[in-house]
């Protein structure tokens, strides 16, 4: 398993918002490389996938709704600690948690609305990558 990437999707609020530019680059001025990466947008079942392990929580078919609004850009990032540097890099969940120049600080409107999505560990960061991936997108 390669354990030096990481997923991300800049959500549909960022993507609205015009903030695509922004956000790339505090991510490749960070020190992540892109490896893959497209504009896309998610269907209802798509998002239930992605988010299965979400759906008995009450926000689900919020979270289901919000993700599929609008197109997001999709990416696969390469740096070494992907994972948990990216992490840091976006911040907690909630921006009003969020350290001080964290994405999700700068970005994110709510706890919902939060910008971005970060892998939680490298088994995920395999699994949501190749869920938007195929190997010959990958770079
Ligand atoms: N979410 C929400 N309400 C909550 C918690 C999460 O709407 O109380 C949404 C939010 O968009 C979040 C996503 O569900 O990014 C996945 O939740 P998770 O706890 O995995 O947060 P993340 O890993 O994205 O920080
Ligand atoms: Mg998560």
């Amino acid at each position: 398993m390669v354990t030096n990437r990481t997923f991300t999707m800049l959500k549909p609020d960022a993507v609205e918002k015009g903030h695509i530019g922004a956000i790339l680059d505090k991510i490749t001025g960070s020190g992540f490389r892109i490896v893959a990466m497209k504009l896309t947008q998610m269907t209802k079942s798509d998002a239930e996938k992605f988010y299965a392990i979400h759906n008995e929580r009450p926000f689900f078919n919020d979270l289901v709704t919000y993700m599929t609004r609008g197109p997001i850009v999709a990416a696969i990032l390469e740096k070494e600690n992907a994972v948990d540097d990216f992490r840091t890099l976006i911040g907690a969940t909630n921006p009003v948690e969020a350290a001080d120049g964290t994405i999700r600080k700068l970005f994110a409107e709510s706890i919902s609305e939060n910008a971005v999505h970060g892998s939680d560990s490298d088994e995920n960061a395999e699994i949501e990558g190749s869920f938007h991936f195929s190997g010959r997108e990958m770079f």
